[in-house]
């Protein structure tokens, strides 16, 4: 047999075999004559004699602490993969629970319409393994009660392109109205870590813990990327910062604001499925002045997250009975017919009873001529929904409708200081520093 291999039930059979033989003064030499010898009495063996050595092969495999790894196909053990899982679980769970007891606490005394909270966004050249190259980046606060504070955004120089990746690299710089990156303009990544935590501390200076971060699903992970290069080179603890689901914070926060059970949202997928509309989509002028000297300042990190902030405060504001102010709840020349009908139904909303509003409703519109005489009889609630609308301010010039080509997935012998297990931190800065530069 070879050495050390498991031992099998078949094999602890022989055993007894053999010494019952011997007994009966049957000697055999080696195993292989033993087997053959066994083997016939091993098949025809009853099932309660097959599982009684299959007991004793298992508990001998575990005395001799011979683990029973399985793995998947890419050589990873699948306890592995499982405890990942439950980290991941755990993560989103705790990350939900925090996110209530934020909430929860702030609205239980009113304060929620002054509680500020963050949104970031980035852009992206490549994924690099597990790292992103990160272009562009863009945090902003805003609180129901005031809308959006100033922002904080930079235009991110990662300084060069990893090797092979100079295709992938000019074509998402094209795509998303960003320079390609500049050796000599390389940005200088613990200014805009410092910068980053001055920002998120604003509010409170002496605090110990940061506020969350609340990020679009889709950018976890290059968010979390971004932040853990600033922090390694920086010599930060990334356990400093939590970056939390946007749509986790609307679902959560719209549901604890409302009064009324036809408010709010009974699934948190509404959330993401309203974020994703992206209703304030063609503000103009609301990107940074690199992307608005461009036509792709729809691409913009800053455009992005005051679009996000505008559709949460657009939603939540109503429900806490803010009105909401063109440049701080909403964009600065957003459309007046809307707010106009924006305002309309929300004096239907909080009337009283259904003949009240109809009232308030007739008595608005006899001076707002733009309103359509088919609504003047409505007092419905969903038909008046129905009306509001977002007249794009502005239409693309390019069709943004084509995906962006996924950046091809790599392997740890395409990019090989990136592998899992090198502990947090070390991944991507580490390695870009490594590579050669590809001009
Ligand atoms: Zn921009």
């Amino acid at each position: 047999m070879p050495k050390k291999a498991p031992k099998n039930a078949f094999y602890f059979f022989m055993v007894d075999f053999r010494e019952e033989q011997r007994k009966k003064g049957i000697n055999y030499g080696k195993m292989n004559e033993v087997a053959d010898a066994a083997g016939p009495f091993w098949r025809d063996a009853t099932p309660a004699i097959k599982a009684k050595y299959e007991q004793i092969a298992k508990q001998e495999k575990e005395k001799n602490n011979i683990p029973d790894k399985k793995y998947t196909s890419t050589g990873i053990p699948l306890s592995e993969i499982e405890r990942q899982e439950k980290e991941l679980r755990e993560a989103v769970e705790a990350e939900l629970k925090d996110i209530k007891n934020l909430v929860k606490l702030k609205s239980f005394n009113g304060e929620i319409i002054n509680e500020d909270f963050y949104i970031m966004d980035v852009n992206y050249y490549c994924k690099v393994g597990s790292g992103y190259l990160i272009g562009e980046s863009t945090i902003l606060r805003f609180n129901l009660q005031d809308g959006i504070h100033e922002i904080y955004h930079e235009i991110v120089n990662p300084g060069y392109i990893p090797v092979g990746y100079a295709s992938d690299v000019k074509y998402f710089s094209n795509e998303l109205g960003l320079d390609m990156p500049d050796e000599s303009g390389r940005s200088n990544y613990m200014q805009i870590l410092a910068n980053t935590i001055d920002y998120l501390k604003k509010k409170d200076r002496n605090s110990k813990i940061l506020p969350p971060i609340f990020v679009m699903p889709d950018k976890i992970l290059p968010v979390q990327d971004f932040i853990q290069q600033m922090c390694y080179r920086a010599g930060e603890d990334i356990a400093l910062f939590r970056v939390y689901r946007l749509d986790s914070l609307f679902f959560t926060l719209i549901n604890a604001i409302k009064t009324r059970p036809d408010e709010g949202f009974p699934k948190e997928s509404l959330a993401i499925q309203q974020l994703k509309k992206d209703m304030f989509k063609y503000t103009p002028g609301v990107g940074c002045s690199h992307h608005e000297e461009s036509d792709k300042a729809i691409e913009c990190t800053a455009s992005r997250v005051k679009r996000q902030a505008y559709t949460i405060l657009d939603s939540c504001c109503p429900v806490v009975g803010i009105e909401p102010q063109p440049g701080k709840h909403l964009p600065a020349d957003y459309h007046m017919e809307s707010i106009l009908i924006y305002k309309e139904q929300k004096r239907g909303r909080l009337a009283p009873s259904v003949a009240n509003a109809r009232d308030v409703a007739c008595s608005s519109i006899a001076s707002d001529s733009f309103f359509d005489q088919s609504t003047l009889n409505s007092t419905s609630d969903s038909i008046k929904k129905e009306q509001r609308t977002y007249t794009p301010l502005r239409m693309p010039k390019t069709d943004y409708s084509l995906k962006l080509r996924q950046a091809p997935e790599l392997t740890e012998t395409n990019f090989p200081t990136l592998s899992a297990g090198h502990g947090r931190g070390r991944g991507l800065a580490g390695s870009f520093n490594k590579l050669k530069l590809n001009k």
